[in-house]
């Protein structure tokens, strides 16, 4: 994700960040990583094949009105793929919503025929 307050570009890591240990500033985060939630941070009922660090993909609106984003880790860009995911996005589509798919400088408009 993009952060301002770091000039960190998305698509790109993070230099406070741990790959395997999480946000070394954490306590002391900006305020875009303190108020981003993710659809699996905001909702319990999401299943643990949706987690972020586990599916290498994420899903968060894109603060337009009713459109969402599957921001794709750019080392796996296969992820947009996985069963999982590919549900979310029909079941998004299917309600109305434009799903977009953003990996590294690629954002592409998602269509399922799911
Ligand atoms: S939460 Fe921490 S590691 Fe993640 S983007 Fe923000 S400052 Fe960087």
């Amino acid at each position: 994700m993009r952060v301002p307050e770091l000039d960190k570009p998305a698509a790109r890591w993070c230099d406070h960040c741990a790959p395997d240990a999480g946000c070394r500033v954490y306590a002391g985060r900006p305020e875009s990583c303190r108020g981003f939630r993710c659809l699996w941070l905001m909702d319990r009922r999401f299943p643990d094949a949706l987690r972020p660090d586990r599916c290498h993909a994420l899903v968060a609106t894109n603060g337009a009105a009713d459109d969402f984003v599957v921001h794709v880790d750019p080392a796996h860009p296969e992820a947009a793929d996985a069963p999982a995911v590919r549900s979310l996005v029909a079941a998004l589509c299917a309600s109305g919503r434009r799903v977009y798919r953003l990996c590294g400088d690629s954002t592409v408009l998602m269509e399922t025929t799911d």
